[in-house]
């Protein structure tokens, strides 16, 4: 399903994001960059090993050997993937902190979305952020994902976003809500 929101369009699809070719793929990551299960191990897997030392090297330089906070962003080379470019946001826990929670999800596409704009990039994919391990709830996620995206694609051009769904059940939620939201607007 695709949209056309001012002169951005907006896709759902379901898919592998490792395959995609748009200049950016985002990484469910966790705070330590250094891998994970997942959407992380999948994407570490596809890009190769030199994502890893990237990641160090990340967080070495311009993290002060902290971990990647909830909600920030990082981006490294794509290295072995078709996209050129991997940005690394971390999702919120669900019910770690509770109030914080939707804010801190809406700023991982958020924060992705102006890293995109800064770099005069023009196409990115995102995975559906915090609803795998991190059991944030998916319609709930969804809605946030869909609602943030929209309103950025509102106010500024990028291009093309896709949101790559792994199964037909997460893509009919996402498609539902989408189709939902974009009668609004
Ligand atoms: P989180 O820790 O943020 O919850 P997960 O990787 O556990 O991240 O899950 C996030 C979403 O990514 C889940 O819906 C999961 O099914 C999906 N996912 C896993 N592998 C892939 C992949 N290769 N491409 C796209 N989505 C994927």
């Amino acid at each position: 399903m695709k949209r056309n929101i001012n002169d951005n369009t907006l896709e759902i699809v379901v898919g592998d994001i490792t395959k995609e070719a748009t200049n950016v793929i985002v990484n469910a990551a966790n705070g330590s960059l250094l891998g994970g299960g997942g959407v992380d191990g999948a994407i570490h897997q596809a890009a190769g090993p030199k994502l890893v030392k990237a990641c160090q090297e990340v967080r070495n330089h311009e993290l002060n050997g902290e971990e990647l906070p909830t909600g920030e962003v990082i981006i490294t080379s794509g290295f072995q993937l078709s996209a050129r470019f991997i940005i690394h946001t971390v999702g919120p826990i669900w019910n770690q902190t509770p109030d914080l929670q939707e804010e801190l999800l809406a700023n991982c596409y958020r924060n992705a979305l102006e890293l995109v704009k800064v770099n005069k990039l023009s196409s990115i994919s995102f995975p559906s952020i915090s609803t795998g391990v991190y059991g944030y709830p998916i319609h709930e996620a969804a809605t946030i994902a869909l609602q943030t995206i929209i309103q950025f694609l509102q106010e500024n051009h990028i291009g093309l976003v896709k949101i790559v769904l792994f199964s037909d059940k997460d893509y009919n939620i996402y498609q539902e809500k989408f189709q939902h939201l974009v009668e609004k607007i």
